[in-house]
């Protein structure tokens, strides 16, 4: 086919602009379309957060990189007995055996299935549809998970789990754990679920350091590392800065958008239901239009 001339397309242009301009002139104006709300879509709050865990190969590169980090500062750890990653660990702790603690769920172990399961079910948080997802075993391994802990086994540090799971789930949890390759003892003793009635960490990681130096923390969650933190969005900045020189050196954080004890801060218990939570956070919104 011929290819036209590019003078000739443009003047065909600029002849075709003008009868327009024309046609323009000669019609009365349409007055302007009336503004049109866009609709509200359907959505679910943990949308995002989801698929982000689910599909983004940032999500991936940043857990990788917490256990990158944190293969680095094992290294110092290991050289350096006066080492722990427990600011109340005392005593003649350098000689005792190294380990390293971890949280499960979103540390080691992904639960975003079960998180999508909300979404499909509309639902928010639901123990009784965790607690069937858990005993299924089916979480797969948060990425660069069980190198660093091959690695563990490999210099002789002890792989120690403190889970929030309760005691319930205890069998299923192990399983899950050992079937994914991750280096815990097989009776049970190196995952230390939550027992009845204590919502937090601090007598774990207590009992912990009655047998092990710990060298690492590694979580999800401010409650991972510190004391119980259902306080308000403040108050958890100023928890954590008070531990300023730990963080990167030696508590390591993984990602988790889903939930967490973050979330708990912006809807109080008091909130009386799910629309009351959800005003809440609204409110929290810090937008540039927004009038303070
Ligand atoms: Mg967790």
């Amino acid at each position: 086919m011929k290819k036209r001339d590019p003078w000739s397309r443009r003047l065909a242009c600029v002849a075709a602009a003008f009868l327009l301009a024309a046609c323009a002139s000669s019609t009365p104006q349409a007055p302007p379309p009336a503004a049109v709300e866009p609709p509200r879509h359907e959505t679910h709050e943990l949308l995002e957060a989801v698929l982000w865990t689910q599909t983004a190969v940032e999500h991936d590169l940043l857990c990788r990189q917490a256990f990158a980090l944190a293969a680095e500062r094992l290294e110092r750890a290991l050289k350096d007995p006066k080492w722990t990653a427990l600011p109340d660990q005392t005593g003649d702790y350098g000689k005792l055996p190294p380990a390293v603690v971890f949280d499960a769920d979103e540390t080691i172990i992904d639960n975003s299935e079960y998180e999508a399961e909300l979404i499909a079910e509309d639902k928010t948080h639901d123990s009784a549809l965790f607690e069937e997802w858990a005993r299924k075993a089916r979480a797969k391994a948060i990425p660069g998970a069980l190198e660093f802990t091959r690695l563990l086994k490999e210099k002789g540090v002890e792989t120690i789990v403190l889970t929030n799971r309760g005691e319930v789930l205890h069998a299923a949890t192990l399983r899950n754990l050992l079937e994914l390759g991750f280096p815990l003892r097989a009776d049970g003793s190196t995952l230390l679920a939550r027992p009845k009635d204590v919502p937090d960490k601090v007598s774990r990681r207590a009992l912990v350091a009655k047998s092990y130096r710990v060298l690492l923390l590694l979580g999800d969650d401010l409650g991972d590392f510190t004391a119980p933190v259902d306080a308000s969005v403040e108050e958890r900045r100023k928890l954590a800065a008070t531990h300023h020189d730990y963080w990167g050196w030696k508590w390591i954080v993984l990602p988790n958008p889903m939930y967490g004890s973050w979330e708990r801060a912006l809807t109080p218990s008091s909130a009386k239901d799910e629309g009351e939570r959800l005003r809440l956070k609204y409110e929290k919104l810090k937008s540039f239009r927004k009038e303070r």
